[in-house]
């Protein structure tokens, strides 16, 4: 069955906000790390961290974590005790939502190609 140009145009349509909120995050975080050193050793902050290096605070506030020496910034660029990191199983069930919406969403998409776009007439 071929592909038509609707069907495409729909699809970009549909992913387009998705694709716009990761860039401009993505750039956000990159510009809000810029300049900034670590207060131990100072090196450059790097944008991206491990989720799992993150600790509750940095979940909550956002921050940075030294690539060299693995201590942990705020967003200022101060520096933050490594207070307590979420548990495995608060990690599990936030990726088990995280799959549920996914699947969620995959299951409106279907329902919206059934009884809106009608692709057979
Ligand atoms: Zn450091």
């Amino acid at each position: 069955m071929p592909v038509s140009w609707g069907t495409i145009i729909v699809e970009l349509v549909l992913i387009l906000p998705v694709g716009i909120y990761l860039y401009y995050s993505m750039f956000k975080k990159i510009r809000l790390c810029e300049g900034k050193v670590c207060p131990q050793c100072q090196t450059p902050l790097k944008p991206f961290q491990h989720p799992l290096t993150r600790n509750w605070e940095q979940w909550k506030k956002g921050g940075f974590r030294c690539h060299k020496c693995h201590c942990l910034t705020d967003l200022d660029g101060k520096l933050i005790h490594p207070g307590p990191y979420p548990t495995r199983r608060i990690m599990l069930l936030s990726l088990l939502w995280m799959f549920l919406f996914y699947l969620l969403t995959i299951a409106m998409l279907v329902l919206f190609y059934l009884f809106y776009v009608k692709p057979n007439g």
